[in-house]
């Protein structure tokens, strides 16, 4: 490894949406000192156990260093850059011209820098001519995406990290903060103890997170938008909501309310439909009641599931009836799973979505198509991820190419994903490593990609803040930065002058650029005053949240707070959740629930967190979590092998028996996978329903049978 540079380097962490600011100071000798950032505002200089683990994942073991082509003897063999690339442009232009532009698609990743995301999106929605774009952070946060702009007309998150120094009380429901946002946890406890901040925690497993709380409530899976149905109606019921508010700022108050009535009419239902104690229930609307500055945290329990859109709503609802939005301390907060699947939201990585938060109206299609001047405009929303590859197991699809996500492992279903992949006419794979389980499912082109410490760009992280990662590292041997690769593909299909860039700098002014092009305040996400940065500027480019309006290049910590939303009129909209209805019934066959998630210390699918023995050390093999009457009713012990089994598929893991854990439900990790443990790929078992407005399939709730090996 040669070092660029000595002094440390200001990057971002690459895992969670928190986006720490990270020093990396490598000492020339192929070894790296990773330490906190004390001047970025997301962590004054605290980094988590994965992030300070950083320095101990950067070798080039395991890397893939060439790009590789499979001849027609059906082996892989090295290739020259050109000669891939050409492979590439190749497949796709026959597949477009024999199939038309519905039969390609890019699969990509919340791992991808803004500038990667950015070419990605424009290749294919302005110049193949396909929407059919789309990424794992739908597997993340598109319910929270669709819960936004139901309530506000934007996928805005109106707070700041700010708020849960200042709130006096923070309710976390669907997250477990201290293993998946471990920095922000800390802030949110320091709150506590200095401040006297109450913590309230809503999950259906007790985990880490439950220890710093002041009430827990182990709440039945699926039934958060009739606890915040019922929190509502409380809050109406005794006098707390903002009337004025309400009736100058707000649409849809009187359906909501009543729909809430309906679901959740008085305390002792919701009790019963949560399966909470009455006590409990009455205590956490008294508190939400009593305390003016309340920030509501959800993640993936609330987004990974058949009614996450009308969950987050719920919550909004609740936030909305108390004007309690944009204001110091106050508001609902969306956290972000992936270190930039708010930056790719911003470009456009959503099929649903173009470009700089547009949709496909027309006037929208339109304003994109004459800025890049593109001759080949997608005029629909494309795929979905589940979707997505639907259409590659029944042949819609016939050129797929997967960017910097192991889908094989993540999504659901995950058995299928991979017999899908082998049925594509061409099957790109651009991939920092040279081994998972996606290149088992044979692709014909294989592309090295640099990564973190070795390629330059930004990220944004929960609270709108976009911050740069930068390059310490040399990539190794011929690995290249994405936006790279596919600029060099897209200039092989002809568009020279449309991908003609030089640098990453470039790519971002551009997507600043059209963040503002035509832009008379009326849109969200204007960047316009990053439109003009100078490559020194872009270079030393301070974090700073979005909006950054060319007249206020400062950016802005909160939105919203003079009352006016994104919608057309400027006011916010009530949404009347429907009645939750479970996705797929536990029953006979499979009369558990599957809940998955992530651990403390591993991200993903393990290709760089699998590095560090210290790492790896907290928890060293997957494993099934099960309360103590289910592991005595399945004949099961502590430390045992039980088999998991859904309609879909099977894994194997180690039993832990939890007091933390509900009757009927097992919770099991992510991570493992084929190459870190055999038949622990969680993916394989996990069902696919998805939520109808998001698209973001339920991945807390597959109906499974246990047994022991
Ligand atoms: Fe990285 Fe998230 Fe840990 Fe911060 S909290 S160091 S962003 S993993």
């Amino acid at each position: 490894e040669l070092a660029l540079t000595v002094p440390p380097v200001r990057t971002t962490c690459p895992y969670c949406g928190v986006g720490c600011g990270v020093l990396a100071a490598p000492d020339g000798k192929g070894g790296t000192r990773i330490s906190g950032d004390p001047d970025h505002p997301a962590n004054f200089g605290r980094l988590c156990s994965k992030g300070s683990a950083l320095g101990e994942t950067l070798s080039f073991d395991g890397r893939l260093h060439h790009p590789m082509i499979r001849g027609a003897d059906g082996r892989m063999a090295q290739a020259s850059w050109s000669a891939a690339l050409d492979r590439v442009a190749d497949g796709f232009r026959e597949t477009l011209e024999r199939h038309g532009p519905d039969s390609v698609a890019f699969y990509v990743s919340g791992q991808l820098l803004t500038e990667d995301y950015y070419v990605a999106n424009k290749l294919m929605k302005g110049f193949l001519g396909s929407a059919n774009i789309d990424t794992n952070s739908r597997l993340c946060m598109a319910s929270s995406v669709a819960g936004h702009k139901r309530a506000f007309g934007a996928d805005v998150v109106p707070g700041c990290y700010e708020d849960l120094d200042s709130a006096d009380l923070l309710v976390l429901t669907g997250s477990n903060a201290a293993w998946c946002h471990p920095i922000l946890h800390q802030r949110m406890v320091k709150n506590r103890n200095e401040r006297g901040a109450r913590i309230v925690v809503i999950d259906p497993r007790r985990t880490t997170t439950a220890e710093d709380a002041d009430l827990v409530l182990q709440i039945a899976p699926g039934t958060d938008s009739v606890l915040f149905s019922g929190l509502l109606v409380y809050l109406a019921d005794n006098g707390v909501v903002d009337t004025a508010y309400i009736e100058n700022r707000t649409d849809g108050y009187a359906e909501a309310l009543a729909r809430a009535r309906a679901i959740a009419p008085t305390v002792p239902a919701v009790a019963r439909a949560c399966d909470l104690d009455v006590q409990d229930v009455a205590a956490f609307f008294d508190l939400f009641r009593v305390t003016e500055k309340a920030v509501t945290l959800y993640s993936q329990g609330v987004n990974q599931a058949a009614q996450g859109t009308d969950k987050v709503n719920a919550i909004i609802n609740c936030h909305l009836a108390t004007g309690r939005i944009g204001k110091e301390g106050m508001g609902p907060f969306s956290l972000t799973g992936q270190p930039n699947a708010m930056g790719g939201r911003e470009v456009g990585g959503l099929a649903n979505q173009l470009a700089a938060h547009m949709d496909f109206a027309p006037a929208e299609i339109d304003r994109v198509r004459r800025f890049w001047k593109a001759p080949s405009m997608a005029t629909r929303p494309g795929l979905k991820a589940v979707d997505l590859f639907d259409a590659v197991q029944d042949g819609r699809i016939k050129a797929l190419w997967v960017m910097a996500t192991n889908p094989v492992v993540s999504l659901p279903r995950a058995d299928r994903i991979k017999a899908a992949l082998k049925e594509l006419d061409v099957f790109v794979l651009s991939e920092a490593v040279a081994s998972n389980d996606t290149l088992d499912a044979r692709p014909d082109v294989l592309l090295p990609a640099a990564t973190w410490g070795e390629k330059d760009g930004t990220v944004t992280n929960s609270e709108r803040r976009i911050s740069r990662q930068r390059a310490f590292l040399v990539p190794p041997a011929e690995a290249k930065p994405d936006w790279w690769i596919i600029c060099e593909v897209a200039k092989r299909l002809g568009y020279k002058d449309a991908f003609g860039f030089r640098s990453p700098c470039e790519i971002f002014r551009e997507h600043a650029a059209l963040s503002t092009f035509e832009n008379d305040g009326g849109r969200d996400f204007d960047i316009g005053g990053l439109s003009t940065l100078s490559p020194f500027d872009y270079e030393e480019l301070a974090p700073v949240q979005w909006p950054v309006r060319a007249e206020s290049a400062k950016g802005q910590s909160r939105v919203f707070a003079d009352g006016r939303f994104d919608t057309p009129d400027g006011r916010g909209r009530f949404v009347a959740v429907e009645q939750p209805r479970p996705a797929a019934r536990s029953m006979g066959a499979f009369p558990y629930r599957l809940n998955t998630g992530r651990v403390r210390d591993h991200w993903h699918t393990m290709t760089r967190t699998g590095k560090s023995p210290r790492l790896s050390s907290h928890i060293d093999e997957p494993f099934v979590e099960v309360s103590r009457g289910d592991a005595v009713a399945a004949d099961l012990s502590e430390g045992g092998l039980a088999r998991v089994t859904s309609k879909h598929g099977s894994a194997v893991m180690r039993v832990r028996v939890s007091e933390g854990q509900r009757r009927s439900e097992l919770f099991a990790p992510i991570h493992w996978n084929a190459q870190t443990a055999s038949s622990a790929r969680v993916g394989a078992v996990s069902h696919a329903y998805c939520d109808p407005y998001s698209g973001q399939p339920d991945m807390k709730a597959t109906p499974v049978r246990l047994e022991p090996v």
